[in-house]
C-alpha cells in the first residue's frame, strides 16, 4: 500500500483549477469579476488567439498593495470575507479566494497593480510553478492589470481540451457580454488579436443602456422589446422582454441576473416559460434581459463554484412574482393572447 501523503500546494491549485479553469473564458470571467469587486469603472480585455496566448485584462479599480499583491495569488487569499456570517450576505462576485491561486497555476502571470497612496506600482510573476512570488516594483496608475500567457501551457491534459481558437473567443465573448450587461456603470472594451470587438461606455440614461444592450444582443431585440420595471414586497424586476413576434429557435437571448449576477435556474426558466405559454409557438423560445434585484440573505449564491446556480429562501414568492409581472407585460402587449405570426 501507498503511503498517503498531503499534496503539495501547485499540484493541489493545479486540481483545484480544473474546477475554476476550464478555458480561456473562465480566466476572462474570474478576472473580470476581480476588477468588478475592486470598483473598476473601466475594464479593458485584450486577447490573442482566442485567450490561450493571451488574456490581458486592465482596470482603474482599487488596486491592491505591495504587501498584498504574493498573498493575492495564494490558495484561499480573499479580502472578500473573513468569516462564515459573512457568506450569509456576500455581495462581491467572487469570495472563495481560489480564481488567482488557480490560474497561476496552469499559466504564465504577470500581475501589476498599484493602489491609492503608494509611490509606484509593483509586480510579481508566477510561471506556474510553487514558488515565492518575487515583487519588483513596475509603473502603474491606480489599479490592475493581470496577463496571462500561454494558458495550461503546463497541463497538455487539458490543452487537448481547447476548441478552435473561434470557439474559445465566442464563449469569452459571451463572458464579457454577460458582465457588460450586469454593470451598466462600467465601461467594457474588448479586442481580439488587435481588433476592437466591443466598446462600450457607461450607461446611465435609458436610452445609453438601450443602446449597450442593442449593440451587445442586437438591435433588432431592443426594437421588439417591451421595457419592465416592477417593484412589489421587497422584490424588484426590470430589463427588456421580447414580444413573443420576436421568439428564437434556441434559448441564446436569454439573460436573467439575480442581484447583479447572471444565473441559470430552474424556477426563473420555468417562471418565465409560464409567462409565455400561452403567446409563444412552442419550440420557440422567448428572448429576455432581466434583473431580479432582492434582499441578499433571501438568496444563496454559493451553491456552486461557477456560482451560476442560486437558491431562494422564498422560491414561490420569488416564482409567483416572476410569473405575474412578465404575464403582465406580455399580456399588455398582445391583449387577446393571440398567437403571433411565427417568424
Ligand atoms: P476572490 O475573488 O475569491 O477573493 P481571487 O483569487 O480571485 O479570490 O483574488 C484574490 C484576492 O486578490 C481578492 O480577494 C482581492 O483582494 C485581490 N484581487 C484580485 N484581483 C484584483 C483586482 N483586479 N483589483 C484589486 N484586487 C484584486
Ligand atoms: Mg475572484
Amino acid at each position: 500500500m501507498k503511503p498517503i501523503r498531503l499534496l503539495d500546494n501547485r499540484l493541489a491549485n493545479q486540481i483545484a483549477a480544473g474546477e475554476v479553469v476550464e478555458r480561456p473564458a473562465s480566466v476572462v470571467k474570474e478576472l473580470l469579476e476581480n476588477s468588478l469587486d475592486a470598483g473598476a469603472k473601466r475594464v479593458t480585455v485584450e486577447v490573442e488567439s482566442g485567450g490561450v496566448k493571451l488574456i490581458r485584462i486592465r482596470d482603474d479599480g482599487h488596486g491592491i498593495g505591495k504587501n498584498d499583491l504574493a498573498l493575492a495569488l495564494s490558495r484561499h487569499a480573499t479580502s472578500k470575507i473573513s468569516e462564515l456570517e459573512d457568506l450569509e450576505g456576500v455581495a462581491t462576485l467572487g469570495f472563495r479566494g481560489e480564481a488567482l491561486a488557480s490560474i497561476s497555476s496552469v499559466a504564465r502571470l504577470t500581475l501589476t497593480s498599484n493602489s491609492e497612496g503608494q509611490e509606484s506600482g509593483w509586480q510579481v510573476r508566477t510561471e506556474g510553478r510553487d514558488m515565492d512570488a518575487i515583487v519588483n516594483p513596475a509603473p502603474h496608475p491606480v489599479g490592475t492589470t493581470l496577463e496571462v500567457k500561454d494558458l495550461f501551457f503546463n497541463t497538455p491534459a487539458r490543452r487537448k481540451f481547447l476548441r478552435t481558437e473561434k470557439t474559445e473567443f465566442s464563449h469569452l465573448e459571451e463572458v464579457v457580454k454577460r458582465l457588460a450587461l450586469s454593470r451598466f456603470d462600467v465601461g467594457f472594451t474588448l479586442r481580439h488579436n488587435q481588433r476592437s470587438i466591443h466598446q462600450l461606455r457607461p450607461a446611465t440614461t435609458q436610452a445609453e443602456k438601450d443602446r449597450r444592450v442593442a449593440s451587445l444582443c442586437s438591435p433588432k431585440f431592443i426594437e421588439n422589446a417591451v421595457i419592465v420595471d416592477v417593484e412589489a414586497s421587497g422584490l424588484k424586476l426590470w430589463g427588456w422582454v421580447g414580444l413573443p413576434t420576436f421568439s428564437r429557435s434556441s434559448a441564446d437571448l436569454q439573460y436573467f441576473f439575480v442581484n447583479g449576477r447572471v444565473i441559470r435556474d430552474k424556477l426563473v426558466a420555468h417562471a418565465v416559460r409560464q409567462a409565455y405559454r400561452d403567446v409563444l409557438y412552442s419550440g420557440r423560445h422567448p428572448t429576455f434581459v432581466l434583473y431580479l434585484e432582492l434582499d441578499p440573505s433571501m438568496v444563496d449564491v454559493n451553491v456552486h463554484p461557477t456560482k451560476h446556480e442560486v437558491r431562494f429562501r422564498d422560491g414561490r414568492t420569488v416564482h409567483n412574482f416572476l410569473f405575474s409581472t412578465l404575464h403582465r407585460a406580455l399580456g399588455e402587449v398582445t391583449p387577446d393572447a393571440q398567437l403571433p405570426p411565427s417568424t
